[in-house]
C-alpha cells in the first residue's frame, strides 16, 4: 500500500531525526545550543525507530536517512542500522547526514552493520572560516572523516555546505576544486531560514544560478541528467571529464514541491510533511498511547494527505516554522 499525497506525490523518502543534540554550533543552524525541548524521555527509543521504520518500509518507504541534529551523538547508532538493514531489499537505501566529528571513530562498525551511504557536511576549506561557521575548531577532523569513508568503501561520498553570502561564497570554487581533486559529490545548498538564530534573510541567499555560474566559469559544467525527478540536486559532472560531481539544491530560489517524495520523523517523534511545516502530527504519543499497527497506520497514511502543495518562504506572509533544522532533520 504504497502512500500518496493528496497532489498524487508517491513518498518514498524518510527522513529520521535521532536526536536534536549537537557538538557543532553552526550558525545556519543551531547557533545557541540545543532547544530546551531536548529531554530524554521525548525522545524516540531505537525500539520504537525500528517499529515505525519497518511500518513505513511495508508503505513503500525506500531509502531512510538518519540525521539530526548530530546523529553519531545517539549512543550504540551502528545497532540501530543492523536493524533497520535487516529491512533491506524493501528498503533499498540506508543513509546517514554527520558533521563527521566522530566518524572515523565508528565508520568501518556502521559500514558492517549495513549502512549503505553517507554525507558529510563541510562549509569551509579554511581553518578560521570553519571554526567561525561551526564554532567548533575541527576543520581536520571533518577531513580525516572523508578519508575514513573513503578508506572503508563508502561509495559515493557526498559533501554537504551551506552557501553563505559572505560567509563561504568566497570558496566556492574551491569547493568544486575539491570535489575535482578527491573525487567527491559536492553539494551546494542554499541557505534556508530554518536557523534557531532567526538570523536568515533573503541577502545572505546564494541562490543555485550564481553558484552553478561562479563554478562553471572555472571548472565548466555538463548536468548529468534533464530531470532530477524527485532528487533535490541538480547534478553536474565536469566537462573536462575530471572525477568527481557537482550538486546544486536550491530549494529557495528553484522551488521543486512538485517532484517531493519526502517525509520527515522529528527527534520527538513527529511526522513532518515539509520542512516548512506549521503543523506536526505527534505519531510518538500516539504509539505510546497503545495504538495498533494498523491504527499507526492510518495514522501515518492520514498525516501524508495533509502534505502541503509547496513552502512558501518566497510568499510575503512567510512565517518560520518554530522547529530549526537540527529538530526536523535536514
Ligand atoms: N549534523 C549533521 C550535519 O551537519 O551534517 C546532520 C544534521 S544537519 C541539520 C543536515 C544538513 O542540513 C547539513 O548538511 C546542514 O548543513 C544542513 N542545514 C542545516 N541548517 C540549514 C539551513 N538553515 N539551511 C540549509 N541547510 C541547512
Ligand atoms: Fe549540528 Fe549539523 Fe546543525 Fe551544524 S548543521 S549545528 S553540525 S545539526
Amino acid at each position: 500500500m504504497p502512500l500518496f499525497d493528496t497532489y498524487n506525490r508517491e513518498i518514498r523518502d524518510l527522513r529520521i531525526s535521532l536526536t536534536d543534540r549537537c557538538n557543532f554550533r553552526c550558525f545556519y543552524c543551531l547557533p545557541n545550543g540545543e532547544p530546551p525541548l531536548a529531554r530524554k524521555e521525548t525522545i524516540l527509543t531505537f525500539e520504537e525507530i525500528e517499529y515505525l521504520s519497518e511500518i513505513f518500509v511495508s508503505l513503500g518507504i525506500e531509502k531512510i536517512r538518519l540525521t539530526g541534529g548530530e546523529p553519531l551523538l545517539r549512543k550504540d547508532l551502528p545497532a540501530l542500522v543492523s536493524q533497520l538493514a535487516n529491512l533491506k531489499p524493501a528498503l533499498k537505501d540506508l543513509a546517514l547526514t554527520t558533521n563527521g566529528f566522530d566518524f572515523p571513530r565508528q565508520a568501518a562498525e556502521l559500514k558492517v552493520a549495513g549502512l549503505d551511504r553517507v554525507t558529510i557536511s563541510l562549509d569551509s576549506l579554511k581553518r578560521e572560516n570553519f571554526l567561525d561557521i561551526t564554532g567548533i575548531d575541527a576543520l581536520d577532523k571533518v577531513f580525516a572523516a572523508i578519508e575514513s569513508a573513503r578508506s572503508i568503501g563508502f561509495d559515493p561520498i557526498k559533501i554537504n555546505a551551506v552557501i553563505v553570502r559572505g560567509r563561504n561564497d568566497d570558496e566556492v570554487v574551491d569547493f568544486a576544486r575539491f570535489a575535482r581533486e578527491n573525487d567527491v559529490s559536492f553539494r551546494f545548498i542554499e541557505f534556508m531560514p530554518l536557523d534557531s538564530g532567526h538570523e536568515w534573510n533573503r541577502e545572505m541567499v546564494v541562490g543555485g544560478r550564481e553558484i552553478h555560474d561562479a563554478i562553471n566559469e572555472v571548472f565548466p559544467l555538463k548536468l548529468k541528467d534533464n530531470s532530477r525527478g524527485s532528487e533535490t540536486a541538480w547534478r553536474y559532472e565536469f566537462a573536462d571529464g575530471s572525477p568527481g560531481e557537482i550538486g546544486i539544491i536550491a530549494p529557495v530560489t528553484e522551488m521543486f514541491c512538485g517532484a517531493c517524495s519526502r517525509i520527515r520523523l522529528t527527534a520527538d517523534g513527529h511526522i513532518r510533511t515539509c520542512l516548512f511545516s506549521t503543523t506536526e502530527y505527534n505519531l510518538r504519543d500516539h504509539l505510546r498511547s497503545g495504538a495498533t499497527r494498523s491504527q499507526v497506520v492510518e495514522f501515518i497514511a492520514d498525516a501524508v494527505l495533509k502534505k502541503e502543495p509547496r513552502h512558501y518562504i518566497n510568499d510575503s506572509k512567510f512565517v518560520q516554522p518554530s522547529r530549526t533544522m537540527s529538530f526536523i532533520g535536514g
